[in-house]
């Protein structure tokens, strides 16, 4: 029986349809391909060798969804489908309630009907808030500050209350600290509309001369060089943990959150220099003001990942770096084939998009 991928078509979702179809899951896949291109769907099969449905869905249409659970005997929904820019959810709050908040509601309506209980949803660190001290369990008091994040936090009310209506049903909230990476292959990853809003997207585009230069967002922070620490975790081994928190819902009752993060938290600066070491091209960086509402640091305690899923994150802050510059390099225009690239090029990377390490002037 198939497992139903909401937002598959997009960063972390098209890594983990990936990973599932290599694992021998069937999966069908619904997006409504706001945020997202079919091509990635096209690479999906491309890396694995197989193919699979693809539905082009908004969750905010209720009858679609149905007809989904109509033509397919549905497992379980890995449901990443949802509106993810803090910036923009402040500015546009109904819009990001209403797509994500309803079009949760719409899934799991659907859902109850045909009898599928088994969720692993897509949570975020941004529901802890402001952390008091880090690590970061999950049992630190939840609090969202801006209205992406209140999304993020209430549908995990509405997951609770759900279980606590029916205990038929088996739930993995899943908040994802900070992915970055690609899949090793070069061919899928982190496409952003516009300018970016994270920061290895943004380092990456500086690197092949799309953006002058990276503003880092404040020095004056009180970690070891003022600038602000993440727990950046491989998109891949993010995609990983889905696997494992899929296995745990077909073999419980229950609703947990799990902290995916590696544990380990690296500042502005460190990324930036871990990306030229392992590239070898430059970042050019000037410091500006903080960013309104960003913590200091923020990392996680991935102990009950590791003790009830056995997942771990395996891949190294090198193996983050060299992924996300060989997607960028290989595809600077992002899944958009029609655009000529515009990059100025990386003089390290050879043909086949590996890239030698050579030491940065
Ligand atoms: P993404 O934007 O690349 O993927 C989300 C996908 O959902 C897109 O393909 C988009 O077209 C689709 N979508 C959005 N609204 C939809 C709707 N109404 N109907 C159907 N499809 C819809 O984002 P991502 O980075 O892959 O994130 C996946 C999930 O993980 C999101 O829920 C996001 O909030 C969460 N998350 C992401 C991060 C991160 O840093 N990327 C961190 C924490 C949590
Ligand atoms: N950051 C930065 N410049 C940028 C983007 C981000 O200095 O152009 C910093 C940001 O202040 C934070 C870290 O990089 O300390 C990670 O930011 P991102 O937006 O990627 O993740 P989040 O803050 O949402 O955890």
């Amino acid at each position: 029986m198939p497992i139903l991928v909401t937002g598959g078509a997009g960063y972390i979702g098209s890594h983990t349809c990936v990973e599932l179809l290599n694992a021998g899951y069937e999966i069908i896949v619904l997006d409504n391909l706001l945020n997202s291109k079919r091509e990635s769907l096209n690479r999906i099969s491309e890396i694995t060798g197989k193919s699979f449905p693809f539905y082009k869905i908004n969750l905010l249409n209720e009858g679609e969804i149905e007809q989904v659970f109509i033509e397919n005997d549905i497992e379980a929904v890995i449901h990443f489908a949802g509106l993810k820019a803090v910036g923009e959810s402040v500015r546009l709050p109904l819009r990001y309630y209403h797509n994500n908040i309803t079009g949760t509601i719409n899934l799991l309506n659907i859902m109850k009907k045909y009898d599928v209980n088994r969720l692993v949803f897509s949570s975020s660190a941004t529901v802890y808030g402001m952390p008091e001290k880090v690590p970061i369990s999950e049992e630190f008091p939840l609090k969202a500050l801006n209205p992406y994040g209140r999304t993020k936090l209430m549908i995990e009310e509405i997951l609770k209350d759900l279980f606590e209506s029916d205990p038929n049903w088996s739930i993995a909230l899943l908040r994802y600290f900070n992915p970055i990476g690609a899949h090793e292959s070069g061919t899928i990853g982190e496409d952003p509309n516009g300018i970016p809003n994270n920061l290895m997207p943004f380092i990456t585009q500086v690197a092949i001369g799309k953006m002058p230069e990276l503003s880092v967002f404040g020095n004056d922070y009180q970690t070891a060089d003022g600038t602000g620490v993440r727990d950046y975790i491989h998109v891949t081994d993010l995609a990983k943990g889905h696997l494992k928190a899929l296995e745990k819902v077909a073999s419980s009752q229950e609703i947990e959150a799990y902290n995916l993060g590696t544990g380990k938290g690296y500042s502005v600066l460190e990324m930036v220099e871990a990306f030229e070491v392992a590239t070898g091209v430059p970042v050019p960086y000037k410091v500006v003001s903080p960013r309104p509402g960003d913590a200091a640091i923020c990392f996680a305690d991935a102990s009950k990942a590791k003790r009830e899923l056995q997942w771990t994150a395996e891949k190294s802050l090198r193996d983050m770096c060299e992924d996300s510059w060989r997607w960028q390099y290989n595809n600077p225009n992002g899944f958009d084939k029609n655009l000529i690239a515009t990059g100025t090029g990386n003089p390290h990377l050879s043909k086949s998009g590996d890239f030698f390490n050579t030491k940065i002037e």
